[in-house]
């Protein structure tokens, strides 16, 4: 299972593709990607392997210079395109590798406040949370940090808003994230051979760490949003 995201200077869909292509020796069951398209979240998702992706981008192409992609190793519920991410809830999409333990207090909370539920993941719940907050006022960076705080378990999360070409925003509690720096862009995967083709610079989140990513600029962040700066290492070898 793996995760790619890329706030990038062309289109991102094939270079999501290829990302997660080297992530697959990880192990997945079904995988997606989205963009921003005109201004909408778009998606596409296939069970099984990454070839079933490919051939549904190639019949139906995504634009887009900003993006998430992801392969999915199923814990909650069925491998199937309904529960493969990416997930969206009113302009939130997200990816997710790990579990989210307390996905089931989340979701009874959640569907109480009118949400409603069209996977069988755990994942799910994090689109919903960000995406409550967002609906009181609260501006995407916040409301990603809102919503990390409510979680338990282990997560990988990459998050991109409908409203923000330029943002997405990463989080670490268990399996690993790094950020890529790119010239002009910036990548988020879930190591560093999977970013190797984009850039051999990378700086690794820490467990309990959150990271905002945009073209020019990044920042890490604790839990208790304390700015913090993680080693940035030259990968070799990993291409
Ligand atoms: N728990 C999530 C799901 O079942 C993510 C699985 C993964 O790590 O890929 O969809």
């Amino acid at each position: 299972c793996g995760i790619v995201g890329i706030v990038g200077q062309t289109p991102v869909a094939p270079l999501i593709v290829d990302a997660l292509k080297r992530l697959e020796y990880r192990g997945y069951d079904s995988a997606g990607v989205a963009t921003i398209e005109n201004g909408e979240l778009a998606r596409r998702r296939a069970e099984g392997k990454l070839v079933n992706l490919e051939r549904r981008l190639k019949a139906e192409p995504l634009d887009g210079n900003i993006g998430i992609g992801h392969t999915r190793w199923a814990t909650h519920g069925v491998p199937n395109e309904t529960n493969a991410h990416p997930h969206f809830s009113n302009g939130v999409a997200i990816v997710h590798n790990g579990i989210i333990e307390n996905f089931a207090e989340l979701r009874q909370e959640l569907m109480a406040d009118g949400y409603e539920f069209t996977s069988q993941t755990d994942t799910e719940v994090v689109a919903h949370l960000i995406a409550r907050e967002l609906a009181r006022g609260t501006k995407p960076i916040d409301a990603a940090h809102a919503a990390l705080k409510r979680l338990n378990g282990a997560f990988a999360l990459a998050i991109m808003f409908k409203g923000d070409e330029d943002l997405i925003v990463g989080a670490r509690n268990g399996p690993p994230l790094a950020v890529g720096h790119g010239e002009g862009e910036m990548f988020l995967g879930s190591d560093a051979i999977a970013l190797a083709p984009f850039t051999n610079s990378v700086t690794y989140l820490e467990d309990g760490d959150w990271a905002v990513v945009r073209r020019n600029e990044f920042q890490i962040y604790t839990m208790d949003r304390v700015p913090v700066e993680r080693q940035r290492r030259q990968s070799v070898g990993t291409s």
